[in-house]
């Protein structure tokens, strides 16, 4: 089944970003070997085996293992059987003491209710692709095809590739909406140019300082705005460019978005990159990954600096992206959909991003938050990683 892995991390994380280390710990041998194959066939998608396997120890008369009942929920989180997934966190509750574990396991239960209701889970639409299907998204036609959606006009030369990029921006657009809009609809048209590749790319696209694969524009002229995406059909390889579609357009549209919701205001680099990232088709294990890792480390950039860094003073952009990613992502699994987007209001409004949530959760203030915050992250960013880090090491 294409695609299947790429919302693993979604199932997964799910079972345990701070539980695996739990869930593997302190078994005998066997009992081990068992939750390792389980944890493989999770990751392989192969959750009906998981499940078999974690059940028969999870429900297994003498010494039952109740951690299993995680990898249980994991599975039917994976095959999308979010009501049974629920019951099986709930198994997992009735026999869990800690409290940073209740925590994770309440998190993945409001998730999967949430998933339930209809949010979609996210798979790449590349990894939809045949072989044969990206190879003819590569041609190239002397001749420009044009196509109109609600609210994109959509050029390249390649018919087939027209219809899907305006196709999966309308996807992106729904996605970027319920971040930042709520049920406020878009009432704007955006001009989306794919240029064959990066020559063109550069000599056409309307604001292209340096080779990003893609880019945005907001102008207003004689009282009438333009917005436009630039994008790029071929990687360097002359490949049909799969990040493209998965990554630059609606991280570059999110950008657009965001640029005309603050107006005149300034959205935090940070906030702005973050959101971006996050608007992405899926997640980025990497990111996950490195943010972790750096928060760890030497290379760690602590929230306040994180906060109001700016563009020209990064010293390590790749951690700075990566962190950027997991404060946001963190945020808004933290908060509801209209705390979100209230927080983001407050940001516009000049809040600092502390006092921001602390409003759109109404929660009294407290001068202390900002640390409060900042642990609260960075344990949850360094629990995601490490627990990625097991399932790749359990391969
Ligand atoms: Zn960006």
């Amino acid at each position: 089944m294409p695609g299947i892995k790429s919302y693993i991390l979604c199932g997964v994380t799910a079972m345990t970003g701070v539980g695996l280390a739990a869930v593997q710990s302190g078994l005998p041998d066997s009992d081990t070997d068992t939750v390792q194959f389980a944890l493989r066939s999770l990751r392989d998608g192969q959750s009906a085996q998981a499940e078999t396997l974690a059940l028969r120890l999870a429900r297994r008369a003498s010494s039952p293992v109740d951690r299993a009942w995680l990898i249980v929920a994991g599975a039917r989180q994976q095959a999308r059987q979010y009501e049974s997934a629920v019951q099986a966190y709930n198994a997992y509750l009735d026999k869990c003491a800690s409290e940073d574990l209740r925590r994770y396991v309440l998190e993945q239960i409001r998730l999967c209710r949430r998933a339930a209701t209809g949010d979609p889970v996210s798979v790449a639409p590349s990894k939809r692709l045949t072989p044969a299907e990206r190879e003819e998204l590569a041609r190239v036609d002397r001749v420009e095809h044009i196509d109109s959606t609600e609210h994109f006009v959509v050029r390249s030369r390649n018919a087939r590739l027209t219809k899907l990029v305006a196709r999966q921006a309308e996807v992106a657009l729904r996605r970027i909406g319920n971040l930042l809009l709520g049920e406020q609809a878009y009432p704007h048209t955006v001009d989306i140019y794919v240029w064959t590749d990066r020559e063109e790319y550069l000599a056409n696209a309307s604001d292209a300082p340096e080779w990003a694969g893609g880019s945005f524009s907001f102008t207003v002229e004689a009282g009438t705005a333009t917005r436009r995406l630039d994008l790029t059909q071929l990687d360097d390889d002359g490949n049909f460019n799969v990040a493209m579609l998965d990554r630059v357009l609606p991280h570059e549209l999110c950008h657009l978005v965001v640029r005309e919701h603050f107006g005149e205001a300034e959205c935090p680099l940070f906030l702005n990159e973050g959101l971006a990232m996050l608007a992405e088709s899926e997640v980025n294990n990497q990111r996950v990954l490195l943010a972790g890792k750096a928060l760890l480390g030497e290379a760690k950039i602590d929230l306040d600096a994180l906060l109001v860094a700016q563009r020209q003073s990064l010293s390590s952009p790749t951690v700075f992206y990566a962190e950027s990613y997991s404060v946001v992502s963190f945020l808004r699994r933290q908060l509801t959909d209209e705390q979100f987007q209230n927080f983001l209001a407050h940001v516009k409004d000049g809040c600092s991003v502390s006092d921001a949530i602390q409003r759109a959760m109404y929660v009294p203030h407290n001068s202390e938050y900002g640390l409060i915050l900042a642990a609260a992250w960075e344990r949850h960013a360094i629990a995601d990683a490490q627990y990625l880090e097991a399932v790749s090491l359990a391969r």
